[in-house]
């Protein structure tokens, strides 16, 4: 059975050609929401990585890209956000029938690609070398020069937008693309590749395909022939794609997972407090890298915060996203008994769940949004990224603990501080080892703010203008002028 709403059947696009894949495999795509089939993909394997990559490499090596004027490849970027923003509305569909979003996440979600586009476009002519003073007789500059050939390898999570950060910035700086998208949500990012159509973008500058990282994926990452990783996923499949990258010492960005806190300081707003956990664990069903998974709550006010954020958590709708409901399924059936599982495992180890804790009966994957209260440092629900709707609340009597608590995991992507006093709000923001700070509204940044981790979460930054300093490596050109230092010109 395949959904008719949307196109059934989805090929890879390498060297601006639409095609099968190379052994005839196909994958099938789920609805998380029903548990129903509802497309499929090419799967792509290592024969069409090589494909991809030969005309990434190809495209690259005739220098169309960064030979086009600064001001030009910014326009082609924009006219690529021009388009995902006219495909909006069917990217919605697609992702809502693909991921579990609701129809207003996923319109955000397309709206939000389109953005990194204009972004990225805009800057294009904006990156300059430097000038640097070796007195009489030389002339010396530095030029972002791009890597090359960019393998980009993305999650199930939010595919569409860390798509768009990543091609986005390639292209700016000058780089070709091969992107692989996951395997259990690949239908928007292939908007991406249409939207490159569309825009003019040359055959072979961005190849989108999809197949299983095991396979897919290790051929990509491992491949002779790329110049640059960026991963956004798990530590472990980090850890692989490293150890693959050490081979040919690749320069690569990491984003990888996180379980990060917030600390509620006494003075907090807790309204404020409340709106801003509910949106931080428990939008996209928790399948977010820099969700809030752990609350550290002063003991003053932890017990009304306990009452209300579960109060909160039980007054949400769960069900399908395209019924608009608050929150959706998670991806498959395996991510759904993780999840349970670390529930399970939190109340063993004398955790309360004070709101969830189980499953939804019935077809889909659907979790209770989940609110754990009395956990201690040393419980598997404090440390472990759990990627569903399930929070942490850890109690704390004065300021150096809340920061020992909140930084207290391997992990170190974001962190957030609830206060009314700017004085608390820097001290803490000082002390909290993470790559982002939330000050009393947890997400407060966009597409403009630097993002990625610390620790275990990875390093690399996506996002805002840092993020294109990732994408090219600085060439020092010296020039000797004259034979002689300081001598006139000739003639
Ligand atoms: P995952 O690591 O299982 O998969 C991520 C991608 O890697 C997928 O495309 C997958 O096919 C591919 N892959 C798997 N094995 C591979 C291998 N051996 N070689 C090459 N590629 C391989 O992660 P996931 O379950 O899809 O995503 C959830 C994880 O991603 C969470 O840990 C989450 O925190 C993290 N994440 C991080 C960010 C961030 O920006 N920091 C954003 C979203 C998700």
């Amino acid at each position: 059975m395949t959904d008719t709403r949307i196109k059934t059947y989805w090929q890879n696009y390498i060297g601006g050609r639409w095609i099968d894949a190379a052994e005839g495999g196909r994958i099938a795509i789920e609805n998380p929401a029903t548990g129903e089939q509802i497309a499929e993909v090419a799967r792509a394997t290592r024969a069409d990585v090589d494909l991809a990559v030969a005309a990434a490499r190809a495209r690259f090596k005739a220098r169309t890209l960064i030979d086009m004027r600064p001001m030009t490849r910014g326009r082609m970027v924009l006219e690529i956000g021009r388009q995902m923003e006219l495909l909006a509305d069917e990217i919605a569909l697609v992702e809502c029938l693909d991921n579990g979003k609701t129809l207003g996440g996923a319109k955000n979600e397309a709206m939000a690609a389109s953005r990194y586009f204009t972004y990225y476009g805009g800057a294009t002519d904006k990156l300059e070398g430097r000038m640097i003073p070796l007195g009489a007789g030389y002339v010396d500059y530095t030029v972002p020069a791009p890597f090359g050939v960019s393998a980009q390898i993305v999650p199930w999570n939010f595919p569409l937008q860390i798509a768009a950060r990543s091609v986005a910035c390639a292209l700016a700086t000058g780089n070709c693309v091969v992107l692989k998208s996951p395997e259990l949500s690949p239908l928007s990012c292939y908007f991406i590749a249409e939207a490159c159509e569309r825009a003019g973008v040359p055959a072979g500058a961005v190849n989108i395909l999809c197949g299983y990282g095991h396979d897919c994926g290790a051929a990509l990452a491992s491949h002779p022939d790329i110049d640059h990783i960026v991963f956004t996923g798990s530590v472990k499949t980090g850890q692989n794609i490293l150890r693959a990258a050490a081979e040919r010492v690749l320069p690569c960005i990491m984003e990888l997972g996180g379980k990060s806190a917030g600390i509620v300081f006494p003075d907090a707003d807790l309204d404020q407090v409340t709106a801003s956990t509910a949106a931080g664990i428990f939008s996209n069903a928790g399948q977010v890298c820099s969700a809030q998974s752990r609350l550290v709550v002063h003991r003053k006010v932890h017990a009304e915060m306990v009452e209300r954020i579960a109060a909160k958590a039980a007054s949400l709708s769960i069900g399908p996203g395209i019924e608009g409901k608050d929150i959706g399924p998670l991806i498959s059936g395996p991510q759904l008994d993780k999840v349970e599982a670390f529930c399970l495992a939190a109340e063993q180890q004398g955790a309360q769940a004070v709101s969830g804790g189980r499953r939804l009966g019935g077809p889909g994957h659907f979790m209770q949004p989940t609110v754990f209260a009395g956990v201690t440092p040393d419980m598997t629900i404090a440390r472990e990224e759990v990627f569903g709707p399930v929070l942490a609340i850890q109690i704390f009597d004065d300021p150096e603990q809340a920061i020992e608590l909140a930084n207290g995991t391997e992990y170190g992507l974001c962190a957030g501080v609830y206060t009314k006093d700017l004085r608390t709000a820097h001290w803490a923001a000082d002390r909290l080892v993470a790559g982002q700070v939330f000050v009393n509204e947890w997400f407060a940044g966009g597409v403009e703010t630097p993002f990625g981790g610390t620790k275990r979460s990875g390093y690399g930054r996506e996002k805002g203008q840092e993020a294109l300093l990732n994408y090219v490596q600085t060439k020092n050109i010296g020039i000797r002028l004259d034979s002689g230092a300081g001598g006139r010109p000739g003639g």
